[in-house]
């Protein structure tokens, strides 16, 4: 049982497992429990790590090896849950550098979902129609070692007043953008003050209607979900926060009270998974993972195949294992604990869904289905088939939607088709 003192966790009968590592043996409670503390006393290279918890050699080797090409960090909080007897410990797979991480395969890009080229102003990724990206800052708690943007991750910054000025005059002169994703860099990771002037920016924009928050920091560093922090969040609503959970191990009671204290502030709670090779790449693991997500409120919603980012194939899994691990959840388990299985589509063609086969065969008159256990049934399709709606024209004044696109367009106008631009 967990309750809050004072704006920060406090865990009622918890253990204070920290202090069984001689650096934190004088750590109370209270001093854990502030992010700010976390924060101060990020361990900030592998020797510190090797200080805290047995490393193997190839790991010591690592950590010099990988120094100059990317960052390494962790608070302490999440240094915790390695295990220190398990060299395959999902945690300490995907804190530690790899000796992999040097190696570069022939198919990795160094930005593989091309959001420099899609870069409108700094920090400012404009790729579909209606939706931007911007990351507010290159700075993480945790360095993940399967990062896709570790090409940006390497410098500290957060955007400057002008880099803000820039992006709020973008939105401004684009209407049509109506939801915003912030990300980075882990977008928790910059102060209360500062990322509450960016959502008030944001909220004086009308056309900005959804406001989603990215974010790791549930997961590393739970103690940083503060009241105060979601109370602020609550007044910038429709605001979705998504993390990123990739094992059940990381569902810890702190980052469970995380996640329950953003859901009882309002805030619906998504996350996103990404499939890494030895480390979630199980069936098991990862329909206990959605399980446990929704049982703390948290919706399951992407299920990512790892991009192609410089040095990190080793995390790559074949297709056919999300494929795999789909079909072992639909049908078997709650559909709300049931991602989406996405690829981000390498050169910026963003997120194409991929699924199991269901449909077996079709036509006018009937489809034929496959059910999760194999069970072929018959659909029989009805003879009306005309679908307008009397209301859609309505709807389209109404809510000022216009035109139309992608196959909606080839399907309701006289186009017959439509050329990619650029
Ligand atoms: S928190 Fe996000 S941006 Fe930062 S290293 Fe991890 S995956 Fe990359």
């Amino acid at each position: 049982m967990l309750r809050q003192k004072g704006g920060i966790f406090m865990a009622e009968n918890a253990t204070e497992y920290w202090r069984k590592y001689p650096l934190w043996k004088d750590v109370d409670a209270k001093d854990w429990y502030d992010w700010q503390w976390q924060y101060h006393h990020m361990v900030k290279t592998v020797e510190d790590l090797g200080q805290i918890i047995p490393l193997t050699d190839a790991e010591i080797e690592a950590g010099k090896a990988t120094k100059e090409d990317y960052k390494f960090s962790t608070p302490p909080y999440y240094a915790t849950l390695i295990d220190p007897k398990n060299s395959e410990c999902p945690i300490r797979l995907q804190t530690i550098p790899s000796l992999h991480e040097i190696d570069r395969a022939a198919a990795d890009i160094r930005d593989p979902l091309g959001e420099d080229e899609h870069q409108v102003v700094p920090g400012l990724v404009h790729r579909y129609p209606d939706r931007v990206l911007f990351l507010i800052t290159t700075s993480c708690a945790m360095y993940c070692r399967f990062c896709t943007r570790r090409r940006i991750v390497l410098s500290k910054s957060h955007r400057t007043e002008r880099e803000l000025d820039q992006v709020m005059d973008y939105l401004k002169a684009h209407p049509e953008v109506r939801d915003i994703i912030i990300s980075g860099g882990d977008s928790l990771f910059v102060g209360d003050k500062y990322l509450e002037s960016c959502l008030q920016r944001l909220r004086e924009i009308p056309s900005i209607e959804i406001i989603r928050i990215a974010s790791r920091i549930p997961v590393v560093c739970p103690m940083r979900i503060t009241e105060d922090l979601c109370k602020m969040l609550r007044k910038y609503a429709p605001l979705f926060m998504m993390t990123h959970f990739n094992h059940p191990y990381e569902l810890t009671e702190d980052a469970k009270k995380a996640c329950a204290t953003l859901v009882d502030h309002g805030i619906p709670v998504m996350n996103q998974t990404v499939l890494l090779r030895k480390i979630n790449s199980d069936p098991t693991i990862l329909k206990c993972l959605f399980q446990e997500l929704l049982k703390n409120r948290v919706k399951p919603y992407y299920l990512y195949q790892c991009d192609l980012s410089e040095g990190i194939e080793h995390f790559r899994t074949p297709v056919q294992k999300g494929i795999e691990i789909i079909e072992s959840l639909r049908g078997h388990t709650s559909g709300l604990a049931v991602p989406e299985f996405v690829i981000d589509s390498p050169g910026g063609g963003g997120k194409v869904p991929i699924a199991p086969q269901y449909l077996v065969s079709e036509s006018d008159k009937k489809v034929i289905l496959r059910n999760y256990r194999g069970f072929l049934s018959a659909y029989t399709q009805p003879e009306e088939r005309d679908c307008d709606c009397s209301t859609a024209e309505e709807i389209r004044k109404r809510y000022q939607i216009i035109g139309l696109e992608g196959p909606e367009k080839l399907l309701q106008s006289q186009t017959v088709g439509i050329e990619p631009q650029d």
